[in-house]
């Protein structure tokens, strides 16, 4: 018998572990890939410093991330401008460059020093359920009782798939391809749009680059961008669906839907990792409100079903935004009214 049973050891599951198992929940923690496994998505929203410092983990990941850039340089049909990422009391805000591979072993790591039990499972997980209430998993021929599970899978939506649901779409279908070049960047974060799409270049450690392409209407890889031709690749290269899409419900009473499990918007928000790591810490937080009896079931899950939709529709209505001054036919779908939701 769990607390919580967490699906997927990415960024949103071990911060939803760590903040739990730190504040007593036993927590197990379920997934199916042996780490190291390589993911994309190295550039870190400056946003996510303090929630590495409330995890215990900032000193490990600032001694990994040999890159921090405070500004962004943008080039948008021609012309050419610096954007600073911001700054308070304490100076400069600035991103985070870190490997995927070093970022995920270090919060896995301290998700299993504080006691969290981790299972690398081998067959397919089912939730169990009992009334429409989800009271457990199984997997590997064993079943887990727990109060709350958290799906937290990344982009293959374990919970919405196993409970016969699909993903919203709230844009037109869109497809990134990346790759990795040996070299230097001299703006340490780059970005170039126009009406075919986007370019996202990044030093993400002293030798290699990052690109993140995105051509409007274009589902097959394009050639790295030109900035970066003069230089070789190396490491891995591929693409992703990314569509921006909603889980049909991101929480319910025994249950929490965190990081890319629960939305996707593409690249260009640049807050995919910040989004599932604070997503995790405020299912994690919910769930323990429930059970330490300061909040009731429904209020938990309404209110992490609001908050998931704000954020949504706040990166949404910032990318059309950008789109819709890039191309004049830019359009993106509505997304269905709140009841579709579950808001
Ligand atoms: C090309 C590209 C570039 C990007 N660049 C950036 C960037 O620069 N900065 C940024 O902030 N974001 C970026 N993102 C987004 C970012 O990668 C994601 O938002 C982030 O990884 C989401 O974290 P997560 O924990 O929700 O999912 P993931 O990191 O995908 O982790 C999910 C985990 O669940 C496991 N899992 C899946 N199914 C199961 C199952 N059935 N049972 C058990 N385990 C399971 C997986 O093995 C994985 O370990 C990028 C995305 C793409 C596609």
């Amino acid at each position: 018998m769990f607390d919580l049973a967490v699906i997927g050891a990415g960024p949103a599951g071990c911060a939803t572990a760590i903040w739990a198992a730190a504040r007593g929940l036993n927590v197990l923690l379920v997934e199916r890939s042996e780490f190291p496994r390589f993911r994309p998505g190295e550039c870190l929203h400056p946003g996510i410093e303090v929630l590495f410092r409330d995890l215990g983990v900032l000193n490990e990941v600032l001694e990994r991330s040999s890159v921090r850039p405070s500004t962004r340089t943008v080039v948008s049909e021609g012309r050419r401008s610096v954007e600073r990422f911001g700054a308070d009391a304490n100076g400069q805000w600035q991103g985070l460059h870190v490997s995927r591979a070093d970022l995920d072993a270090i919060l896995l790591t301290r998700a299993q020093q504080l006691g969290v039990t981790l299972h690398i499972h081998r067959s397919r997980v089912t939730p169990l359920s009992n009334n429409g209430k989800i009271e457990g998993v199984a997997f590997d021929g064993r079943m887990f009782r727990c109060a709350f599970v958290v799906d937290a899978s990344g982009q293959c939506a374990w919970l919405t798939r196993a409970l016969g649901r699909k993903h919203l779409p709230a844009s037109p279908r869109m497809t990134v391809f990346y790759g990795y070049c040996h070299g230097h960047l001299p703006e340490g974060q780059l970005f170039e749009a126009s009406a075919a799409g986007w370019h996202w270049m990044a030093q993400i450690s002293t030798t290699v680059v990052n690109w993140t392409s995105l051509h409007f209407g274009v589902h097959q890889r394009p050639l790295p961008p030109e900035t970066m031709s003069s230089l070789s690749s190396c490491g891995r290269s591929g693409g992703a669906d990314v569509t921006w899409r909603m889980a049909p419900s991101v929480a319910g009473s025994s249950f929490f839907i965190t990081g890319d499990a629960a939305f996707i918007t593409d690249p260009a928000s640049g807050n995919g990792v910040l989004r599932a790591v604070m997503s995790g810490i405020k299912a994690a937080h919910n769930a323990r409100a429930v059970l330490t009896g300061q909040a009731t079931q429904a209020e938990a899950a309404q209110d992490y079903r609001t908050w998931m939709r704000h954020w949504f529709e706040a990166d949404t209505a910032q990318l059309a935004h950008l789109y819709e001054t890039l191309r004049k036919d830019w359009h993106a779908p509505s997304f269905g009214d709140h009841a579709t939701l579950g808001v």
